[in-house]
Formats: structure tokens, sequence, C-alpha cells
């Protein structure tokens, strides 16, 4: 091996066990989505209706719901991959599926089984009240990520417009009954649920990384070989991992004629739990919940570059058409 040449040539010489262990280092610690997101469901009302969005989020989920690289590499690579790994059971053969029932359900995605202290795996629920307008669903979306959450991940989160997406899309009406009782029951048992879950990660932004699947390998970012596509950090003062991933996104923006500019700016920590504080209070009431609720951003890498303006979208660009911030705050 020469100074110039960063191969290692010798892995093969290493005794099996070791060449094993490598390869699980080199396996994805990935946030596994359970539900598709709707793009304008993740970003309204940061971004006005009807107008274009930063990203149509499809292209992540679908990438970090394949098997791992690992299962690409070599013969070797690909037993260890599935020591712990493989493609969801059919769903009727699990109880979580009685739980709850949503055309956006994700049921074929690869999914890593390893416990305890060898658990790579968190699970995400995207599902706020909105999805019911574009989806068919029956049950309670907080229980199913309970029942994922204590089964298989090494931990669990849900977003933050969750909490808040009755008062926002169900209008007046819902806010009269929510006055008169009528839901009261509803939030109880969705009170209930966020008290089973074993960590309280609410994410309250996602911000999408545009670039190729080699940069994002090489940033480190997004797992050791890219495949780990949806990342969700803790906001928190020393957290300077959340600096790094906004640097980078920031960064990847700059190139190409970008249709819509999202905001990088980092909002105060503390205004930032303030506001999840009080969207709890106001909605369960709960101080222990409102005090272990952790804000987080969620980091999607998307290769697709659907953030580009189509050519003909920038000759229009070049007339004077200017790329813009979201309007008004990014809320929480
Ligand atoms: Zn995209």
């Amino acid at each position: 091996m020469s100074h110039s040449d960063p191969s290692f040539h010798l892995f093969l010489e290493l005794p099996l066990e070791l060449r094993e262990e490598i390869w699980r280092y080199c396996l994805p610690h990935r946030v596994r989505e359970l539900d598709t997101p709707l793009a304008q469901n993740v970003f309204e009302p940061e971004y006005e209706y009807g107008s274009l969005l930063p990203c149509n989020l499809q292209g992540t989920t679908f990438a970090n719901g394949l098997p791992p690289v690992l299962t690409r590499v070599c013969l070797e690579s690909r037993k260890v991959a599935r020591e712990t790994g493989a493609l969801q059971l059919p769903a009727s053969s699990e109880t979580a599926d009685l739980v709850w029932e949503a055309d956006s359900l994700r049921k074929q995605d690869w999914e890593d089984r390893a416990r305890e202290d060898r658990a790579r795996e968190s699970v995400h629920l995207h599902w706020t009240y909105i999805y019911g307008a574009d989806f068919e669903s029956s049950g309670r979306p907080l229980d199913y990520l309970v029942l994922r959450a204590v089964s298989v991940a090494a931990g669990s989160s849900f977003m933050a417009k969750y909490i808040d997406s009755r008062f926002d899309w169900a209008g007046e009406a819902a806010r009269a009954s929510e006055t008169e009782q009528t839901l009261q029951p509803e939030t109880l048992r969705d009170l209930e649920a966020l008290r089973k879950l074993p960590s309280l990660q609410v994410v309250v932004r996602v911000i999408v990384v545009h670039c190729d699947f080699k940069a994002a390998a090489k940033s480190g970012l997004f797992g050791l070989l890219g495949d780990a596509r949806v990342q969700i950090v803790d906001v928190r003062d020393e957290n300077r991992v959340v600096d790094r991933y906004l640097a980078f996104a920031e960064a990847c923006e700059q190139q190409g004629s970008i249709a819509v500019n999202q905001d990088f700016r980092r909002e105060l920590v503390a205004v930032t739990r303030r506001k999840l504080k009080d969207l709890i209070m106001g909605t369960y009431g709960c101080p222990i919940l409102a005090a272990t609720a952790r804000p987080a951003i969620m980091f999607r890498l998307c290769t697709k570059m659907c953030n580009q303006l189509p050519v003909r979208s920038r000759q229009a660009e070049r007339g004077g058409r200017r790329t813009r911030y979201p309007r008004g705050s990014r809320g929480l």
C-alpha cells in the first residue's frame, strides 16, 4: 500500500471474525419510516400552500427502505447484513398491524432486528391528522408507534405537527367540540401512548440535503456508506452535530438553480424547547411529558436533486425571478 493509495489490500488476510465485525460496523444506523411522508404536509404551513416545496421526499423514503449497501458488496458482507436484517414480514402476521392500518403505511422496507446494545434502528411516525385527508386509515397511529418502538427499535420519534394538527387542520369546528369535551377521550388515549414511548423525540423541523451519493457518503453524516438517508438529531446546545448537518445542507444548496431555498438559520435552542413545551402543555396538560420531550431536527438525504428548477424555468429565473426563503417564521 503506497501513501497515495488509500485502499487496504490485507483485508482478506484478517481472521473471519474480524472481517465480519468490520462488516457489522459498516451497517447503517437507520431511522425506519413507518409511513410515507407527504411533502405538503411536512412543509406547510412554513411554505405557502400550492407553492414549490424544497423536496418531494419520495426518493429519500424509497432509498431509506432498501437493503443496505452491504447486501451488494460480496457474499460475506451480504451474510452479515442478513444476520439481523430482512425485508419486512407480511403485514397480516403481525399484531402491530391490527392496531393501525393506513394506506400510507410502509410494508416492504428493510428492517434490522438487532437488539439491545447492538440495536441500530429507530422508528419514526410521519402521520398527523391531516393525512386523513389523503389516506384511508383506521386504528391508532401512536399505539402502532409504541408497539414498534418497544419491540424493535433503538429509539422512536414522531412529528410535532401531530400534536397540533387537529387545531391546524380541522378548524373551528374541532376547536368548538374540544371545549365540549367530545375529543377528550381521543386526546387521553394519545397521552397514554406517549407515556409508553421509551424515548420522546419530537421532530420540529425537516431539512433536506440534496447531493450525490458519493458526497453524502464522504460526509459521513448519512452513515459510513451513505445508506442511512434519514437522520434525526436532538436540538441541544452542546450538540454541534446539528450545525454540521445544517452547514452541509446549506453548502449543497449553493449549486445549480434551486427552485425554493430552505432556511438554514438555527433558532435559539431555548426558544425551540419552550415552543414544544407550550405545545405539549396546551394539548395534553402533562408537565412530565413536556419536560421529557426532546425537540429534534430530521435531516434527509435526497440524491434525486428534485430541488433543481427545470431548464425552462431557469430562463425565467435569469429574467428576474428570484429564489426565496419561506414565508414568515419556521414555526418550531
Ligand atoms: Zn429532493
